[in-house]
């Protein structure tokens, strides 16, 4: 009965009738009803004031939105807008002071191997984010500046340093999470040598104009979730045991991290450009 059927099918109808089922799709859902006490809001406004020194009214409806940025599923993970500079595999986004990147990578992270030459990335940045992860090596093998030295170099000249500051009785300006030879950290919130520290570093960099400094760099820094500089003026780039001026730069300089010729470690470096507060 049933092969009398199919023999008088059509090709067309045959192929059809011998095609994979489709899928049937659920019905949708209805749309979750709005509660009774649902509210609602305006959106904008266009009949307020206009901002001092802005050319914004307040809550003005035509003021862009933010951007939409999707922060990273763990905390300290580079959220969607991020340049990721290590992510523990290789040292693509980094030459060096001496040539090719010769730092070692193993087991997630990147470990100087002393006398290569900073790592420099490829990338410039000026105003920006940046989130280090670093320790310091487990084995003390010296003492005061040659606990772990090395430093965050942002723009290649201003540092952040990093060192071993677990009981460490070295010179203020010289402890971890100073701006070297200026500012010292508000607090020392290092861990102990061989443990994970972690810097987020928010920076507005120098200007210059007609080659003469306009306005200096400012910097703000969370070590270990605490806040050790607050929104502090940098004078100058780093120097030991000397002040050095502001000498004109590009808007834009690489990142360094400094070799000091010990063996600290670093793991999950991303950079966020940051929009100039004007811009906003
Ligand atoms: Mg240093």
């Amino acid at each position: 009965m049933q092969r009398r059927k199919l023999l008088t099918l059509t090709p067309a109808a045959l192929a059809a009738a011998q095609q994979a089922p489709q899928p049937v799709k659920p019905p949708q859902a209805p749309a979750p009803a709005k509660p009774s006490n649902y509210r609602t809001s305006p959106i904008g406004y266009s009949d307020t004031p206009v901002l001092p020194g802005q050319p914004w009214k307040v809550h003005d409806i035509a003021r862009p939105r933010p951007a939409v940025v999707t922060p990273g599923p763990r905390p300290g993970d580079p959220p969607s807008d991020a340049v990721v500079l290590f992510n523990g595999r290789d040292l693509s986004a980094w030459t060096s002071s001496k040539g090719p990147a010769r730092w070692k990578v193993e087991n997630g992270y990147v470990e100087c191997v002393g006398r290569t030459g900073d790592l420099i990335s490829r990338e410039k940045f000026g105003d920006a984010q940046y989130h280090i992860e670093w320790s310091a090596p487990a084995l003390i093998d010296g003492d005061s500046q040659w606990r772990g030295n090395s430093g965050v170099l942002i723009m290649g000249r201003y540092e952040i340093q990093v060192l071993d500051s677990w009981d460490n009785p070295t010179y203020a300006d010289g402890q971890a999470g100073a701006i070297y030879g200026q500012w010292p950290p508000l607090v020392n919130p290092c861990r102990r040598p061989g443990e994970w520290n972690v810097y987020d570093i928010f920076w507005q960099a120098p200007k210059f104009e007609a080659n003469k400094l306009v306005k200096p760099a400012y910097v703000t820094v969370v070590f270990n979730g605490v806040l050790v500089h607050h929104h502090q003026e940098v004078t100058g780039p780093m120097a030991h045991r000397a002040v050095r001026q502001y000498a004109p730069h590009a808007p834009e300089e690489p990142l360094a991290l400094q070799d000091h010729d010990t063996r600290p470690r670093y793991r999950n470096i991303w950079v966020r450009r940051l929009k100039p507060y004007d811009q906003r």
